[in-house]
Formats: C-alpha cells, sequence, structure tokens
C-alpha cells in the first residue's frame, strides 16, 4: 500500500491542511505545524490539537501517513554556539508541536557546516542535536531528508545520512526521507528504471529502507548532479516519468507517506491519480 499526498499549506489552522488533503484524493499529506520562516510560532491552542486530531481521524489519517516538515531556519549542525543553541531550542518546540498533534515523525533538512567547521564535525553536531531532542520528547521520529548539497548543504550523500544515523543513540526514533529531486541533484541518477533501481540500491546499501519514513516525489528543473535544488512538476522535469513508475512499483516503499512538493499544486489532483495508477499497475512479485 503506498500512501501518497503533497505538501498542503496548513493556513487557518493544521485542521485545514486535513481538509486541503482531503480535496486533493490524498491518503498522506505533510504540513508545517508553525510558520516556516519564523524562528518563533504562536502555541497552538487546545482547540487547534483538538481541531486537527478530530479532522485526521474523520478522514482516517494515521500518523505514519503525515510527514510534517520543520522550519527551514534550523541548522542543526551550526558550526557556532549560538546559531547551535537557538537551532536546538526551535526544533526542541518542533519535535513537541508534532507530540501535541498526536503526529510520530518530523521531517529536517540535516544542516550546513557554513565553511567553519569539517563535514565530520558538523555530522557529529546534528546526531548530538537530535539526542538531545529525542531524549526529551516521546513518541517522535526524527526523519532526516537528503539535500540536494546546495551551499554548504550536507546530507546529500547517502553516506552522510549513515553517518548521522550512526551516531545516534535510539535509532528507533531516526529515520530518512528521500527527496528524489535531491537526490538527483545530488548525483543520483534516476531518469530510467534501471538507473532509478540502481539509486534504490544504492540507499538500501548504504542506509537500509529500514530506516526509510517518506519520500518528496519532485522533478527537477536543475540538471543532474548540478547540486541546485529546483523541483518541477512530474514528467515535465529532467528526471522524467520512468523513475516515479518505478518507485511506485517497489515495495520496499509501501506504508509510508510519499509527498509531493512540485510546483503546481493545482495539478496535484492528476498528479497522485497517475502515480495511483503507476502502483496498481506493478507486477506480483514486485
Ligand atoms: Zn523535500
Ligand atoms: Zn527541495
Amino acid at each position: 500500500m503506498k500512501y501518497i499526498g503533497a505538501h498542503v499549506s496548513a493556513a487557518g489552522g493544521p485542521d485545514q491542511a486535513v481538509a486541503r488533503a482531503v480535496e486533493i484524493g490524498a491518503d498522506a499529506f505533510a504540513l508545517f505545524t508553525k510558520n516556516q520562516r519564523q524562528w518563533k510560532g504562536k502555541p497552538l491552542t487546545d482547540e487547534a490539537i483538538e481541531a486537527f486530531r478530530k479532522a485526521c481521524k474523520q478522514h482516517d489519517f494515521q500518523p505514519q501517513q503525515i510527514l510534517p516538515h520543520d522550519s527551514y531556519l534550523i541548522n542543526l549542525g551550526h558550526p557556532e554556539k549560538e546559531g547551535l543553541s537557538k537551532s536546538r531550542a526551535a526544533f526542541l518546540d518542533e519535535m513537541q508541536r508534532c507530540e501535541m498533534l498526536g503526529l510520530s515523525q518530523l521531517n529536517f533538512h540535516p544542516g550546513s557546516h557554513l565553511k567553519k567547521i569539517s563535514e565530520s564535525d558538523c555530522l557529529a553536531r546534528i546526531a548530538e542535536s537530535l539526542n538531545e531532542a529525542l531524549s526529551a520528547t516521546q513518541g517522535v521520529t526524527a526523519v532526516i531528508e537528503n539535500t540536494a548539497g546546495q551551499g554548504t548543504n550536507l546530507g546529500w550523500r547517502f553516506e552522510h545520512l549513515a553517518e548521522i544515523i550512526e551516531q545516534v543513540d535510539d535509532k528507533s526514533r531516526v529515520g530518512v526521507c528521500i527527496d528524489t529531486c535531491h537526490a538527483f541533484a545530488a548525483g543520483y541518477d534516476l531518469r530510467t528504471a534501471d538507473t532509478a533501481r540502481a539509486t534504490l540500491d544504492e540507499f538500501e546499501r548504504v542506509v537500509g529502507f529500514s530506516y526509510l519514513r517518506g519520500m518528496h516525489l519532485n522533478d527537477a528543473k536543475s540538471d543532474f548532479a548540478s547540486r541546485v535544488d529546483r523541483h518541477h512538476s512530474l514528467g515535465k522535469g529532467n528526471i522524467g516519468l520512468a523513475g516515479f513508475t518505478t518507485i511506485m512499483q517497489d515495495a520496499r516503499i509501501d506504508g509510508i507517506p510519499l509527498i509531493l512538493e512540485t510546483v503546481e499544486p493545482e495539478i496535484w489532483t492528476d498528479e497522485i491519480r497517475w502515480l495511483r495508477s503507476q502502483a496498481a499497475n506493478a507486477t506480483p512479485d514486485k
């Protein structure tokens, strides 16, 4: 079973994200639980929490079908003391918001070394940030997203993700989200069935599908291995449709939210329908 949806707006309250997911025929969705461009969010009110839980129940969304995303400002590998503690506090707040909403995972971008510390020091800091956040919360898994590797962002190689996981104490509460556009921009080919399968096999070898908690399904405006993060609608970018068909037919990707962050929300309904049709055509041994 594949859960398919999009990153929908939570304007008007998190329960409105559920309504928007239902509207586009999704059985998975992503959302921000606060304004993603601000450090501090308004606390969630009891009414907002209640409305969200009720909407999820009414429309049959289980926590494993929902992949909240944290703020873009957070850098859990920040090289400087002040930036690091600010990021850690904001991340803890995001984890606690998920706890309150009854959500079981939080998707985040690993962090950047800003050319001030080594890659391995930065990855160690990210892991330490996760250890702190995980020990201060319960029931929420931290889901590391692979990046395109723009600027000094880490997490663009599967080895970076493995190196973070390696240093996290509670491995039952750390996971990974693979964004197809980011992977492609980082040099993991997805343009044909064969290359897509090879990329998935490489992920299996380096990280392991037991850690995969979600995917972002985006085509890429950016070029292969360009390290530039520009999403496109499925089939309109440089990845093309074949890779997405391969993903939809791979049983290792069952039971997790598959989230569109594509650039034309007005065609999300069609994109979801198309993805579902690809999964339905899977051969029984897959
Ligand atoms: Zn993404
Ligand atoms: Zn992106």
